[in-house]
């Protein structure tokens, strides 16, 4: 372990990735790198000039069907939780509900929240294991970025939100005409995807927001073909060889919204150590990443590796 002020030998920069939030996504060699960056981070951001900031990378999981008695903005709603589960002190670090209270149905119990966990290790167990959350015994898998939809052109994954929109108009995300969706007045069975009749889809009954809509699965199987996460269910750990196994190894596969007892039997069937195969995998040449001053959700990162395969996902430091 190197000591605070001695970088490790061979430490260096390999890249920088901007973000959409404004931040930057640092790419070093290799985890040592990193951790000894991190150990020393308020000088490194000393003489970057002060006014950048340092935001941890947090593991951040889907918790689906949560007692909507939880209240995650409750003061010491979260040490609740981490101690009725025995997780590390401060492991669990952010919850927020994924829609907001004022869309819930009339009498919902049980709603999807997002937890961000600080600890791999702890996120990987909530993955495992679930959750007691109010009482209750909870599910989850890994949150990992979809394409987005533009709230006011409704267009998914072009790279825009409403705010940079530079439509001169509103589309309804209901019936897909001209008006702003919270003045639609059409049925839900007269509902119009703006999308999927841009692209000749079958685009009636559905609306833009649709999570079954064929041109949204379209764009989210594109991108979870690119999204080199996307294949592993756990967070990957270099000290944890059980967090190496691949959706297919484990059952397991990212289907949003996926029923819970499906995915926990799924997770129970492997979750063992899995021995090292090919050059990549434990053998200290991992990529590390640091977040810099941004709020979007970063992406993984590309290695190569000489006679291994070119996947390489990051891995939690
Ligand atoms: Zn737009
Ligand atoms: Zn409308
Ligand atoms: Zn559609």
């Amino acid at each position: 372990m190197p000591s605070a002020g001695t970088a490790p030998p061979g430490a260096k920069f390999v890249g920088v990735q901007i973000l959409r939030g404004g931040g930057a996504l640092l790419h070093l060699n290799d985890e040592a790198a990193a951790r000894w960056l991190k150990a020393n981070m308020g000088d490194f951001l000393t003489r970057m000039g002060g006014t950048t900031v340092y935001k941890e990378r947090l593991c951040n999981m889907v918790m689906r069907f949560v007692p909507v008695s939880f209240d995650p903005d409750a003061e010491g709603a979260l040490g609740v939780v981490g101690g009725d589960n025995n997780l590390p002190e401060g492991a669990l670090v952010k919850a927020r509900w994924i829609k907001p209270l004022e869309r819930r149905k009339p009498g919902q119990r049980v709603a999807h929240a997002v937890l961000g966990f600080s600890d791999p290790g702890a996120a990987n167990r909530a993955i495992r294991d679930g959750l007691w959350i109010d009482s209750s015994r909870v599910y989850g898998h890994k949150l990992l970025s979809e394409p987005m939809r533009c709230l006011k052109c409704q267009r998914i994954g072009a790279g825009h939100i409403a705010a940079d929109c530079t439509s001169g108009w509103e589309v309804c995300a209901r019936c897909g005409e001209d008006h702003r969706t919270s003045t639609c007045t059409v049925t839900d069975d007269k509902r119009v995807c703006a999308n999927c009749k841009a692209a000749n889809l079958d685009h009636e009954g559905h609306g833009a927001a649709d999570r079954l809509c064929p041109f949204f699965k379209d764009k989210l199987h594109y991108s979870l073909n690119r999204n080199l996460d996307a294949p592993y269910p756990y967070f990957l750990m270099s000290e944890d060889p059980s967090s190496w196994v691949t959706n297919e190894e484990s059952g397991e596969a990212y289907v949003p919204n996926a029923s819970a007892p499906a995915r926990k039997a799924a997770s129970q069937r492997d979750t063992g150590p899995k021995p090292v195969s090919g050059t990549t995998r434990g053998s200290g040449r991992s990529g590390a990443e640091l977040l810099l001053a941004g709020s979007a959700v970063p992406c993984e990162e590309e290695k190569r590796v000489e006679g291994a395969p070119p996947r390489r996902p990051w891995m939690c430091i």
